[in-house]
């Protein structure tokens, strides 16, 4: 059996260290808002060079209080990919605002800068571009677009730690950026957990506020806020993964030059690299016609593969309805065609070899 991520071997190339920290938080006894989640915050704002990191309960809560903490609200419109997971379109409905979906890059899968521009009204408050697989947006053409119509720019780093532009790293162009530490991202936590980035201070006080009870000081509100606070135990895991991200997202892409090699006498269309931003894979993904039957010979061979996404979300049920008009030819038709190999730090040569085997066969 190959996994598409092996968190199992992760542990246990970390054990020593992970079981003593866990330990020590837990003789320890501050829970929330505890050393470890300080600790963490301060060494994700070391790691990535910006002013303010405020942690939070999982990726999702991060897009949802930048929406909040960026005053976005109804009748605002938000430009977002429909290439995505849910969670980026429903954040923008949690603050009650209307996402727009804007068509992808053919190769890269990323949102289309053009289609951004011409999709600006007066009543586009934000764009949020994802870094989708690891792979960053175009920001130095995404931010002069919205710097010129005035609009926030929200990153959806979930997929992309450590990923950047000639050093600057994504969550750092906009005015917010939001990661996620679900147990299978490139940065992760062995439960949910989640961050937002920023260099404004009144933004991150606002964050701090929001992801406590609307709270500043002690049992004074001073507006509606949430219970999400990052977990202290996490906040241990997060502290040691983070040691290791560097290491691990080249493990990665050397995973993904292994099967390049492997791949390439095939037709399978490999990923793309635009050349433009560092890559860190958080997800390697092919296009092919015969997806479904790859897809069923690697089940056979028990081992791991994945759809990442199957729908657009202009054509999921939820948002079908308000989306009736809107036609993205690219996305529909990559959502036939992509499928996504195993992919984790740990994988062996071994390992690739009979993946791509079991691809060639089939
Ligand atoms: C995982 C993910 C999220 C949501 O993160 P959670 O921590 O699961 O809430 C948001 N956007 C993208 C692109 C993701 O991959």
């Amino acid at each position: 059996m190959i996994p598409m991520v092996n968190l199992r071997q992760q542990y246990a190339s970390n054990k020593q260290e992970i079981d003593a920290a866990i330990l020590d938080a837990l003789a320890n006894t501050q829970f929330i808002l505890g050393p470890n989640v300080q600790a963490f915050e301060r060494e994700s704002t070391d790691y990535l060079g910006i002013e303010h990191a405020v942690t939070c309960a999982s990726g999702t809560d991060a897009l949802h209080l930048a929406l909040r903490a960026a005053g976005i609200g109804p009748g605002d419109e938000v430009i977002t990919s429909p290439f995505t997971f849910i969670a980026t379109a429903e954040a923008i409905r949690y603050v009650g605002a209307t996402p727009v979906f804007v068509d992808i890059d053919p190769q890269t899968f990323n949102i289309d800068v053009d289609c951004v521009e011409r999709a600006i009204t007066p009543n586009t408050r934000a764009v949020m571009p994802v870094h989708l697989f690891g792979q960053p947006v175009d920001m130095t053409r995404l931010m002069p677009v919205c710097e010129a119509h005035h609009i926030e720019v929200i990153e959806d780093c979930a997929q992309s730690f450590g990923a950047h532009i000639e050093g600057k790293y994504t969550g750092t162009f906009g005015s917010f950026g939001c990661f996620s530490f679900y147990p299978s991202k490139n940065l992760n936590c062995y439960g949910d957990g989640g961050l937002v980035i920023t260099h404004s201070e009144e933004h991150a006080a606002n964050l701090r506020s929001l992801r406590n009870h609307g709270s500043q000081a002690q049992y004074q509100h001073d507006r509606i806020g949430y219970n999400s606070r990052l977990d202290e135990l996490q906040a241990v895991i997060l502290r040691i993964n983070l040691q290791h991200i560097d290491d691990y997202n080249s493990r990665r892409r050397k995973v993904a030059n292994l099967y390049n090699q492997q791949l390439a006498a095939t037709d399978i269309t490999l990923p793309f690299e635009d050349g433009i931003g560092h890559h860190v894979y958080h997800q390697y993904t092919l296009l092919s016609s015969q997806r479904d039957k790859i897809i069923t010979a690697l089940r056979e061979a028990q081992i791991g593969c994945a759809i990442y996404y199957p729908i657009p979300l202009h054509k999921q049920p939820v948002f079908a309805d308000d989306c009736k008009d809107v036609t993205l030819p690219v996305s529909e038709r990559i959502v036939q065609e992509c499928f996504s190999l195993p992919m984790n730090p740990e994988l062996t040569a071994e390992q690739i070899d009979t993946i791509c085997q079991t691809i060639k066969q089939a």
